[in-house]
């Protein structure tokens, strides 16, 4: 088992993780930058090391200053998070060639996942279904014979993309060189790779992804489903599970073509397929190769603590839990919570007055802000993920309601109302899972209504 986990990440997930090793037993080491040293994890790790000034690449995005955080340690193994270097092959590769577990998947499948042109054929030759598309790189010489075969509207997107970045939609064939030409230049600049793929562009479609956890020898089960439809700029905003109102026959295929590709693969880890979901189909579009934010909402309704299953699964001690003996119990839904302006999404660092966190049967919160933390300028503007669990998706979102009515945070803007007075009241959505332009196209312009 291990013995001494350095964390090399920050904010919420760095304090979820070193909860999960504490439960096990397990020795901590909390890194930071220098803008960061009141970090709460940090108080709770054995250790803490200062990797770095500020800015991410720096620090948090500085490889030789964790492995060297490490080695002083005596750490055995390193957890990634999400965000920052989780998804990052390399540093995994530099982490186990330096003699450390790198917990998480093998840097192959990082790697292999990492680049969303080998990721969609990967899931093709597993029989996973995908979005009609090009599946090769495309290019101002093969835009227009590979846009014939696809259809428009159709979207151009970098193979190594993340984060929403850099997608263009395309609505005839008169933009459709430009596109993949501005296309290119965005994914060069933002992922120093100006590959670029097709894809048919679906209409009304909704976000749904499948949890899975594999022990790298074959053995995988998944955790059922989530919704992630409510977005904005191709960024979630509320997730939910299981997933609402899927037809039964299609959520058994996708759940078990999902196990299928990781048990061919040999994936170890944690890991989510994520789909599109349109008239009861559903189309890969890529796979988180670690933890996600929205991991919580499966942790509610199945019981399983997935943190705790990466640590297990790294220490060598398998994947002790059958797919018959996975239930989801419930319904449960997360708010991502921001600290911005709710009209503009500007975010809005600064120091946190007063902050009173909600409670109650089914709240769960996790977040590292506390009374008079001052959250830093440089990194992500999420600072907590209110949860509610119900025996059914009502009794989630009327917890939800009552624990964002009791939820006090002073001294910065947050996104609280667009959840609390939008979201969480709109009829449409309290009756359905909406989709993925639903927040941006519908709600957010009731907003500008509002302002004018
Ligand atoms: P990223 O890795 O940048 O998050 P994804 O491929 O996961 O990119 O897509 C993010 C979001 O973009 C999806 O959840 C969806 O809202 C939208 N999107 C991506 N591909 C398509 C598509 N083919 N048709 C419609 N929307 C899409």
């Amino acid at each position: 088992m291990l013995q001494k986990v350095l964390i090399a990440n920050r904010g919420e997930i760095a304090l979820r993780i070193t909860r999960a090793c504490k439960t096990l037993g397990i020795k901590t080491v909390g890194i930071y930058s220098s803008a960061d040293k009141d970090l709460m994890h940090l108080r709770f790790c054995d250790e803490a090391v200062c990797i770095g000034p500020g800015a991410s690449s720096e620090s948090y995005l500085n490889i030789p200053a964790i492995i060297t955080a490490a080695e002083i340690t005596g750490a055995d193994a390193i957890h990634p998070g999400y965000g920052f270097l989780a998804e990052n092959a390399e540093f995994a590769e530099i982490v186990e060639n330096s003699g450390f577990t790198f917990i998480g998947p093998r840097p192959e499948h990082i790697r292999l996942m990492g680049n969303k042109v080998s990721a969609i054929t990967a899931m093709r030759k597993a029989g996973v279904p995908t979005v009609p598309g090009s599946a090769h790189a495309v290019t101002p010489q093969n835009a227009l014979a590979e846009a014939k075969e696809i259809g428009f509207p159709l979207i151009v997107k970098a193979a190594s993309g993340g984060g929403g970045r850099g997608m263009r939609i395309v609505e005839n064939v008169d933009t459709l060189l430009e596109s993949v030409q501005a296309a290119q230049r965005d994914a060069e600049m933002w992922f120093s790779d100006d590959t670029v793929y097709m894809e048919r562009f679906l209409q009304k479609p909704r976000h749904v992804e499948v949890q899975i956890l594999a022990d790298g020898n074959g053995h995988a089960i998944h955790l059922y489903d989530r919704d992630c439809s409510l977005q904005r700029r191709h960024q979630k905003v509320l997730e939910e599970a299981p997933a609402p109102n899927l037809p039964e026959k299609a959520r058994a295929d996708i759940l078990e073509a999902c196990v299928k590709a990781c048990k061919l693969m040999q994936y170890r880890g944690a890991g989510t397929f994520e789909f599109l979901f349109e008239d009861g189909e559903f189309f890969f579009i890529e796979m988180n190769t670690r933890v996600q934010v929205e991991h919580p909402v499966t942790e509610m309704v199945t019981g399983i603590d997935i943190i705790e299953q990466q640590l297990l699964i790294a220490g060598g001690l398998g994947l002790n839990i059958q797919q018959k003996d996975v239930e989801v119990k419930g319904h449960a839904i997360e708010c991502r919570i921001n600290a911005e302006d709710p009209t503009t999404f500007l975010p809005s660092p600064g120091k946190i007055e007063h902050f009173y966190a909600p409670g109650g049967a089914g709240i769960r919160l996790d977040s590292h802000i506390y009374d008079g933390y001052s959250i830093p300028p440089y990194y992500d503007s999420m600072i907590a993920k209110l949860i509610a669990h119900g025996k059914d998706r009502a009794t989630s979102m009327a917890r939800m309601k009552q624990a964002l009515d009791e939820m006090i945070l002073t001294g910065v803007k947050t996104n609280i109302p667009l959840h609390k007075d939008l979201i969480l009241e709109d009829k449409n959505f309290r009756e359905k899972a909406m989709d993925i332009h639903y927040l941006e196209k519908h709600l957010l312009k009731q907003l500008e209504g509002h302002q004018d």
